[in-house]
């Protein structure tokens, strides 16, 4: 059979026949959207077929970045981690082909699959079962998201240690199960967002939204609680899924760019609008 994956978020399906009837549950909640031409599926073989490449960027510390040309679906930047005892997949690629796999493999494969949330479950089982059956880590809070269940799929709540070096955190916000990965490395600290935090265009500065297609944003509560969880953990570094890249200063980027959003919806600069 087929395992179809959803043309808008990228996430793989349950294998069957004919590609899924009705729409993708990710896509039609409101944090997501249905096309205006409706919904579409497509398989890894079919993804395959069509021209593209697989970038892959070194960040230095261990981490990788890997992302599709012409981007797929939501377009992630999957970032691959390298520890001595087995590396990190975060925000797994949503597709899956030779070239990629063959980079990946180099790298030292994967021990360990982690989302940022449901939009970025991606092809995560069909890349469990290509790297040997790599433990494959959703948050309980998001688990009823899982559209492909495998035996592989592990839950984990608010702190999570999988790897040498590496802390998965529940910050909620976007979703109630999104989270960050913190990597203690000698970077002086490096956090992988997804968009649990999102990137903005001005160097520095970062945004925090329940939607981001649909521009839905989040309260100041949720913000301050999602900044306040993140003052235990040191970062020079951030990377997001859109590519969004600090090199110096993320924690006073995320800092910042928290208290900004904080003063806009309480109203702190009303007088100049
Ligand atoms: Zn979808
Ligand atoms: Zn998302």
């Amino acid at each position: 059979m087929t395992i179809w994956i959803c043309a808008t978020c990228g996430v793989e399906h349950p294998d069957s026949p004919e590609p899924p009837p009705g729409d993708c549950a990710i896509c039609a909640d409101e944090r997501q959207y249905i096309p205006h031409e409706g919904q579409s599926w497509i398989s890894l073989d079919q993804l395959s077929a069509q021209p593209h490449a697989t970038v892959h960027r070194e960040h230095g510390f261990g981490v990788h970045a890997l992302y599709r040309e012409p981007e797929f679906a939501i377009g992630q930047h999957s970032y691959l981690v390298q520890t001595a005892e087995g590396n990190l997949l975060w925000d797994p690629p949503n597709y899956l082909d030779a070239e990629i796999l063959a980079i990946v493999r180099k790298l030292g494969g994967a021990a360990v699959i982690a989302a940022s949330h449901p939009h970025m479950f991606g092809s995560q089982v069909s890349w469990s079962t290509a790297l040997g059956g790599a433990r494959v880590l959703v948050n309980a809070a998001d688990r009823a998201w899982v559209r492909r269940a495998d035996a592989a799929i592990e839950s984990w709540d608010e702190l999570l240690a999988p790897l040498p070096g590496i802390t998965l955190v529940r910050l909620g916000g976007h979703f109630p199960g999104s989270a960050v990965a913190h990597l203690d490395d000698a970077a002086g600290g490096t956090l992988l967002v997804g968009d649990t935090i999102g990137g903005a265009a001005a160097e520095g500065w970062l945004t925090f939204l329940r939607s981001y297609p649909n521009r839905i944003p989040l309260s100041a509560n949720i913000v301050r609680r999602i900044a306040d969880s993140l003052e235990p953990y040191a970062f020079e570094r951030l990377f997001g899924l859109g590519g969004k890249a600090i090199r110096h200063g993320a924690a006073h980027a995320v800092r910042r760019s928290a208290q900004r959003h904080i003063d806009r919806v309480t109203g702190a600069h009303d007088e100049l609008t």
